[in-house]
């Protein structure tokens, strides 16, 4: 692979770093980004180390619901990429292993912070802001206006064509959820996602879904990070990318180790090659646009810039709380899916 041959010098430090390792493990990662960057990093740390990675892709929730279900006896080593809150829950669950990565003082603030707030157990990798891509072959065919804003994807045009995630599986649900909340208050957040529920046709597991089906004109709004937008854009689909007129929520991506690894060694050399210069531009490498945490990384040549977008002030703390997530799921399961 051109990315895997382009490595350099640095690759036979990690090599022999990672030999004792290798000799006997296998890792287990659990990946919540694209698949195409789940590929990419398996790829190339593989490489790198000569370790034997498993590596799955599964939404944020889905990995949340896994590593508790395997507390008892942990299989999986590593839990990579995915919404920063749900990492915190984990944290806040006592489910992850504390470890501070080697490229920790060469990252940004905001990284810095949200490891600080984990406790030492989850370390920031990458950021970006949530939104939403509208395909405009498709909404000019069905002859409806564009949305720039929240409120205007419970307008009646819009009956039948958006879709959203799911935020018992999603990340990306789960942070627009919070977001939301954030932007109108609890309850106005509920009506409001009631409302929109109604021009709602599928509600998918994955975050990148919507937008997704939006690119190959199957729905006409996808709800979604705004990165994962872009992607579809920069692949060639008639894609419009839209940062709400109200303002947005943002994520920070996260990696952790989980709490009982039966591969401690070989799950740190993954950590610290995710936030290492080289790990964080697989990103860029995989055709993704996150925004790097590492400053020493070069930033994907098309990520949003988001100092540009109106940004609530996201309160990761109160949000990557389990008690929050709990009760906010249950109020979406009852007030907006089974109303649906
Ligand atoms: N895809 C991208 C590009 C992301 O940045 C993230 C969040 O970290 C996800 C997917 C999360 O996926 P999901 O919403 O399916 O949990």
């Amino acid at each position: 692979m051109k990315f895997i041959a382009s490595l350099g010098a640095g690759a036979a430090v990690w090599l022999s770093l990672s030999l004792n390792a290798a000799s006997a493990q296998d890792l287990n990662v659990l990946c919540a980004v694209q698949v195409e960057w789940c590929q990419m990093m398996e790829a190339v740390f593989e490489e790198k180390t000569g370790l034997d990675v498993s590596m799955e892709r599964r939404s944020t929730g889905e990995i949340l619901d896994r590593v508790r279900a395997e507390r008892a006896a942990p299989k999986i080593d590593v839990w990579w990429g995915g919404t920063g809150d749900t990492h915190l829950q984990a944290a806040g669950e006592d489910l992850l292993e504390p470890y501070q990565p080697k490229n920790f003082e060469d990252t940004l603030p905001w990284a810095q912070n949200f490891f600080l707030m984990s406790g030492g157990k989850a370390a920031g990798i990458y950021a970006g802001a949530l939104g939403f891509g509208y395909n405009s072959d498709f909404l000019a065919e069905h002859g409806v206006a564009a949305p720039s804003c929240w409120k205007d994807l419970t307008a009646p045009r819009y009956k039948g064509l958006v879709q959203m995630p799911n935020p018992n599986s999603s990340g990306t649900a789960y942070t627009m959820l919070a977001t939301l909340v954030q932007l109108l208050g609890e309850d106005e957040a509920f009506e409001y996602l009631a409302a929109l529920a109604k021009n709602i046709d599928r509600f998918t597991t994955s975050g990148a879904a919507p937008v997704q089906a939006a690119a190959r004109g199957e729905t006409g709004i996808g709800i979604s990070f705004i990165h994962d937008a872009v992607t579809q854009k920069l692949a060639g689909a008639p894609m419009v990318i839209v940062a709400p007129c109200e303002g947005t929520g943002y994520e920070i991506g996260a990696v952790s180790i989980v709490k009982g690894t039966r591969n401690p060694e070989a799950a740190r050399l993954f950590v610290d090659f995710a936030l290492s210069p080289e790990g964080q531009e697989t990103c860029a490498a995989s055709g993704q646009n996150q925004i790097p945490a590492n400053a020493k990384a070069s930033l994907p040549p098309a990520a949003p810039d988001i100092s540009l977008i109106r940004m609530v002030d996201y309160d990761f703390a109160t949000f990557g709380s389990p008690d929050q997530r709990r009760r906010l799921l249950d109020r979406f399961d009852k007030e907006v899916l089974q109303t649906a």
